[in-house]
């Protein structure tokens, strides 16, 4: 068989929903092989008009907040519903840990066992910019084979939920009841990025806390700018508890209600499209970065940098003269 025929027969599979298919095409694409690369992308090419949307939910919280035990509730709630769940997940401190957050599977038992439900461990990465890559193209493939809800994951440190709002419908903060009426040291870009702020863990002797907590994002939250995306009511503020499902219906009847209007508006098909264009500039500076640590660009740079720090250039002509042989480079499509 040519690579053709089988990055077609590999297309093919997955939107038939083969689930084998599904877990070789995103070991495919995160492969950083150049080889693998370019297969990578004539399957996405492949796949690029499939006419599926699936809904895309970021979910970012700090660890021990409760991601999994909710992952694993919401997922089930869905799944029941006849929808099918796809889970993914970055996770930044995975580069630096060689595990990952979704890598041990006993954290979602009852969904891993879901026909309908796909759970994907992130790819241990040593950039973000490259698992950002990886997981938007991995959601593409999921939402090729079907999946109509794709949630994904990530730990609340520093730029990944920028990241992950970047490639979502739908962001949600999950936070824990706080002691105090301090707001948790979130940040106020992070609380910007925010469609919906759950508190988790509104059970048992933390119902209280968790009901302050709420009433406290909630009041912060109305002090925000207000965004265009935004129908009355959001950004919101809820209560939750993953462990005894509660809250859990209404905060999924929220999503949905959000995504109505969004739609409605014509501000769905419009993220989406920003998006697209936003992962585009990206790539191609990932892209240009890459190339730039390659032979036989690297030597050059360092020979530039030397003579920038040694004074006989100045840093504008060096950058210049290194962007300019990187116009005669040749295009590598496995170069981010
Ligand atoms: P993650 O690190 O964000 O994925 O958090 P986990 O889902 O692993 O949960 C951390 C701990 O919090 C575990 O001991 C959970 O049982 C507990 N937990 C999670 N959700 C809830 C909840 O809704 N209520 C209570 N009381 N505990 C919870």
């Amino acid at each position: 068989m040519t690579t053709q025929t089988v990055i077609q027969a590999m297309a093919d599979k997955v939107l038939a929903g083969d689930r084998r298919a599904l877990a070789q095409a995103i070991t495919l694409i995160e492969s950083g092989r150049d080889d693998h690369r370019i297969k990578a992308l004539a399957l996405l090419d492949l796949l690029q008009n499939s006419n599926r949307e699936a809904l895309r939910l970021g979910l970012s919280g700090t660890p021990g907040v409760g991601k999994s035990t909710f992952i694993e509730s919401f997922g089930m709630m869905l799944v029941a519903q006849g929808l099918k769940v796809a889970v993914l997940a970055i996770d930044p401190s995975s580069a630096r840990t060689g595990g990952s957050i979704l890598g041990d599977k006993t954290r979602m038992e009852r969904l891993t066992r879901e026909p309908n439900a796909y759970i994907r461990p992130s790819p241990s990465q040593t950039e973000l910019g490259g698992v950002a890559r990886r997981t938007r193209e991995a959601a593409m493939l999921c939402e090729a084979a079907g999946y109509d809800i794709i949630l994904i994951e990530t730990v609340g440190v520093g730029q990944s939920e920028t990241v992950v709002a970047q490639m979502c419908d739908v962001f949600t903060l999950l936070l824990a009841p706080a002691g105090g009426d301090e707001l948790q040291g979130v940040k106020r870009g992070i609380m910007e990025m925010a469609d919906l702020i759950l508190i988790n863990k509104a059970d048992g002797d933390l119902a209280a806390a968790a009901q302050r907590t709420c009433a406290d994002y909630a009041g912060a939250l109305h002090l925000l700018r207000k965004r265009a995306q935004d129908p009355d009511g959001f950004p919101k503020a809820a209560c939750v508890s993953a462990l005894q499902d509660t809250g859990l219906p209404e905060a999924w009847e929220d999503i949905q209600h959000l995504v109505t209007w969004r739609k409605s508006q014509g501000l769905f098909v419009k993220t989406r499209a920003d998006q697209a264009r936003y992962w585009f500039a990206q790539d191609i500076r990932n892209g240009f970065l890459a190339q730039l640590e390659r032979d036989p660009y690297k030597q050059k740079i360092i020979d530039l940098a030397e003579k920038v720090g040694q004074g006989d250039m100045s840093p504008s002509r060096a950058a210049q003269l290194a962007l300019a042989s990187l116009r005669s480079a040749p295009i590598n499509d496995a170069n981010t």
